[in-house]
């Protein structure tokens, strides 16, 4: 089963930051697909929307901050020292989408907070849940460069990455 973490650039992405998202995304999903085989995750960047996406894909939009939110005319809240969002559901239907904010010139942190925001994504677990989930780790509402991706972690996210939920495209 093909998953794409489709990263949408809307905002200065360096080379160096790229390359370490990409880095450090292989690196968990790399685990995650060695528990959990029948899964291919690739994390493809793209500068606009993607025309393919399917309700197993995730799309997680790269924005400077939460003044340039792909969520503002929903009038979401964005609770502040998050390094990301993720709504759901968004009408029509019950569609969901994820942005992360590119505040840290480190790529690996970028990295984890994707992993994060994924997690809400794919779990539909929202703030109260996750961030107090058992498996710590990356879970947490507070992330940093040296937050351990750990083993149950790895398990959370392979146990739901074959959860159906239709991305909302940002306009
Ligand atoms: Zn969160």
């Amino acid at each position: 089963m093909d998953i794409r973490i489709f990263l949408v650039v809307r905002t200065m992405l360096l080379p160096s930051q790229q390359s370490a998202i990409s880095g450090g995304l292989g690196d968990f999903f790399g685990r995650v697909m060695a528990g959990f085989p029948d899964y291919t995750v690739t994390t493809p960047f793209l500068r606009s929307n993607p025309t393919d996406a399917t309700d197993l894909d995730v799309i997680v939009y790269l924005v400077s901050g939460p003044e340039a939110s792909v969520f503002s005319a929903l009038r979401v809240s964005h609770p502040t020292g998050h390094g990301g969002l993720t709504v759901s559901p968004i009408p029509p239907g019950r569609r969901s989408a994820s942005e992360v904010y590119v505040r840290t010139e480190m790529g690996s942190l970028l990295a984890r907070v994707i992993f994060h925001e994924v997690l809400h994504n794919k779990t539909g677990m929202g703030n109260q849940t996750l961030h107090r989930h058992a498996s710590g780790g990356v879970t947490a509402a507070s992330l940093s460069v040296a937050t351990d991706v750990n083993a149950a972690n790895i398990q959370l996210m392979g146990d739901n990455l074959g959860r159906r939920h239709v991305q909302w495209l940002a306009p």
